[in-house]
């Protein structure tokens, strides 16, 4: 089989997605799946599914249109604010999507009104994050400016946490985007169906509450797919972190010295392919240095060309390999094991050496 290559057991990620989704609806909150990640891979999206997700959220429209040839009929979200240049496409291809900017609403507006459909609009608000959103003070009257447009309906409110500063919302967060919820509802006289709370860095605050609020929705790529906290990097009590793995092989391997005679292979890989920052070895490997083809590693047993080394990756790695065009992606469904609670003893996150 060719290398490198990404395999996906599907069943971790069904998992994954099954576990989450019966935790949140707890507390009254839907999952919707992000697989932006998988450059929407279909078969992945189909497993969310399958897990219990109402929906796909994505960033790109290539990404969404490979969903939707795939044959998915599902609700899908643009959680990126639309690119003018693509309202027609947006439209067309998604159901919902969130927005910040009230040009953009007026221009989704008019291809929706051209295409003779009804296009959802979330509003994303600003919480602190300070990535995209509408200032707190002007959600109101943005709601009221375009309430009132045809071919869409405002349907929601949503908020971002942890993406451009890496911090958790804390309990006060998420209370402040409540009150602004009852402030821009009391204010414009509308309502909102869907309180989009954030994405998996709003998991540990779900578990903080008991009684459901009027947040009803989180938008959820890493948790599932990679099984671990973004903001801790920790995994998450009952998820797989594996159900990845980056096959690489083999290519040289001589005794090589620098400073004692040590073994070193190269592994057709490289930062073309992927973060390899974000790829776990095991422990007995270390690397030693990485250019755009080639990743050095030593070992201490020394292995033979052709060996195909089965790599963990953590969330940055795992993107850049599913967008890479070299890498191809096998998906399996396997009866799983049980889940692996000690990887991060038996696997390291390797620097490259500075002085190499
Ligand atoms: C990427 C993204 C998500 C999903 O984030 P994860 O950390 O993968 O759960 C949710 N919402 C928005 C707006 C995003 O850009």
């Amino acid at each position: 089989m060719n290398t490198p290559r990404v395999e996906v057991d599907l069943g971790k990620i069904l998992h994954n997605t099954q576990c989450l989704v019966q935790r949140l609806a707890s507390c009254g909150i839907s999952l919707t799946g992000v697989t932006k990640a998988v450059c929407g891979n279909p078969a992945i999206a189909q497993a969310m599914l399958k897990g219990g997700a109402i929906g796909l959220a994505e960033s790109r429209i290539s990404h969404v249109h490979r969903l939707r040839q795939a044959g998915i009929a599902c609700p899908i979200s643009m959680i990126r604010t639309p690119l003018m240049s693509q309202l027609d496409q947006v439209v067309q291809a998604c159901d919902t999507s969130y927005n910040t900017e009230r040009s953009v609403i007026v221009g989704l507006s008019a291809a929706a009104v051209r295409a003779k459909l009804i296009h959802n609009v979330i509003l994303m608000v600003e919480m602190g994050d300070m990535r995209e959103g509408i200032l707190p003070q002007d959600v109101a009257q943005m709601a009221l400016d375009i309430a009132n447009l045809q071919g869409v309906s405002l349907t929601g409110i949503g908020a971002n946490f942890a993406c451009l500063r890496s911090t958790a919302p804390s309990t006060s967060d998420m209370a402040n985007f409540l009150i602004l919820i009852d402030q821009v509802e009391s204010t414009s006289e509308l309502n909102f169906d869907t309180i989009s709370g954030g994405n998996s860095a709003s998991l540990p605050w779900t578990k903080t509450q008991t009684s459901p609020t009027r947040i009803n929705n989180l938008r959820v790529g890493e948790a599932i797919l990679v099984g671990s906290d973004p903001v801790s990097g920790d995994q998450i009590n009952g998820l797989y972190t594996d159900a990845f793995t980056l096959i690489a092989e083999v290519i040289e391997t001589k005794t090589k010295q620098l400073q004692a005679p040590e073994s070193r292979s190269i592994l057709a890989l490289g930062y073309q392919d992927t973060n390899l920052l974000g790829v776990a070895l095991p422990v007995d490997i270390l690397f030693a240095g990485a250019t755009s083809d080639h990743t050095v590693i030593t070992t201490r047993e020394s292995l033979p060309v052709g060996t195909e080394l089965r790599l963990n990756m953590n969330y940055s790695a795992l993107m850049r390999s599913m967008a890479a065009p070299d890498i191809q992606t096998r998906t399996y469904y396997e009866s799983i094991g049980t889940i692996d609670n000690s990887y991060k003893e038996k696997n390291h996150y390797g620097k490259i050496r500075a002085t190499e």
